[in-house]
């Protein structure tokens, strides 16, 4: 039974606040308004096929995906949502065409590879694309310069490529700093967007905004809006935590408790130092769960029986110990890393990091529950 305990360590998540959050998020957007939802990086580490089988039901308008496999695994569980590819590989063209994936077209090389793929297939239905246009993300996407190019490209494609939707992404739509900035992109946007739909001859589904563009330009949401990390219940551009659920929780259990003195130490490089009489409990969590290494020796906290516990020494592979001096507790109770009672946002500030790279570290070998 213990040594069940003590590999119980599992990421829960919660699909009623997902649709909460998305609900949420539905609500800061016009009735005509469009939402794509993210599910890249394994759902940003919640599962994408869950996450896609809920945000379906709730008929999200597109999902977004990084590569061609993780579109093909949605369509292969039953995902019939369109998805947009972001990052996808020419030598894929043809498994995104059988699966009625829209890759993202981005380069001029990009765009010369779909011309050859397209020279060679002689097909009744148009390849559906997105462009992005690079507006100030300075990432991916044609730059102003390109499009007399890329123009001429879709013309010599016309009976063959179908643009579905064209989008840019903001690259400081989370900071006040960069309100001009994202507001020269946006107006860039809209000013090759209308170039573009004016050369093919067709309106295209228009998209700008991420969670925190969302929530900060509302007047620039278009036809569509990307939602990421607001899904996830983080809050992004100082929105009320109360309006949103959390999804995500990260647990796992006490595994050993010891009891210290002066002179001792604990874990690797004998980095955890013991002063007085201390009650020190190994929990069954350690970096290669993507439990992060920097939040070793006092770094980090975990949440035991509704107390803050500090973690001592490194966080070790599978293990990391964890300071329950003041603490009413025993082998096998619960471990909160994150939660309601914890927040991602919190342990990514102690980290120096972003709640993202939090979330999208958890490692496969933590079993995901959902309910
Ligand atoms: N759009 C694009 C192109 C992205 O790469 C991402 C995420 O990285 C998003 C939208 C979603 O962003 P966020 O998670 O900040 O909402």
């Amino acid at each position: 039974l213990l040594q069940k305990k003590i590999h119980s360590t599992q990421l829960e998540i919660n699909l009623d606040a997902v649709t909460h959050n998305l609900m949420f998020y539905r609500s800061l957007l016009h009735s005509s308004t469009k939402t794509m939802v993210m599910v890249k990086a394994l759902g940003y580490g919640s599962g994408k096929t869950e996450l896609a089988n809920t945000l379906q039901y709730n008929l999200v308008d597109y999902l977004g995906v990084a590569f061609a496999d993780e579109g093909v695994e949605l369509r292969e569980n039953g995902i019939r949502t369109p998805i947009m590819v972001l990052t996808p590989s020419p030598d894929s063209f043809e498994t995104m065409r059988m699966h009625q994936l829209e890759p993202e077209i981005y380069s001029i090389e990009m765009l010369n590879a779909l011309e050859q793929y397209l020279e060679e297939e002689d097909t009744e239905t148009a390849f559906k694309i997105q462009l992005n246009f690079d507006t100030g993300m300075h990432r991916l996407g044609f730059t102003e310069e390109e499009l007399p190019y890329l123009f001429q490209a879709l013309d010599r494609l016309k009976n063959k490529v179908k643009v579905t939707g064209v989008f840019t992404h903001l690259a400081g739509a989370d900071e006040d700093i960069h309100d001009l900035y994202s507001k020269e992109q946006i107006k860039s946007f809209r000013k090759t967007t209308a170039l573009l739909e004016k050369n093919i001859g067709y309106t295209v589904i228009k998209h700008c905004l991420n969670s925190a563009g969302i929530v900060r330009y509302p007047d620039a949401q278009m036809d569509m809006v990307r939602l990421g990390i607001g899904l996830h219940g983080i809050e992004v551009n100082g929105m009320k935590q109360e309006d949103l659920h959390t999804v995500a929780t990260l647990k796992t259990v006490i595994a050993q408790i010891k009891v210290m003195n002066t002179g001792d130490t604990v874990g690797y490089s004998r980095k955890g130092v013991v002063n007085g009489e201390r009650k020190i409990a190994t929990i069954g969590i350690g970096y290669a769960d993507g439990f992060d290494r920097r939040l070793s020796n006092g770094v980090g906290k975990v949440v035991i029986n509704g107390y803050l516990a500090p973690i001592i020494g490194n966080v070790c592979m599978d293990m990391s110990m964890v300071d329950i001096t003041d603490i009413p507790a025993e082998v096998g109770d619960e471990v909160i890393i994150f939660g309601r009672s914890r927040s991602i946002s919190t342990i990514a500030k102690e980290i120096n990091t972003i709640p993202y790279e939090i979330l999208t570290s958890i490692s496969q070998r933590v079993k995901r529950v959902y309910y």
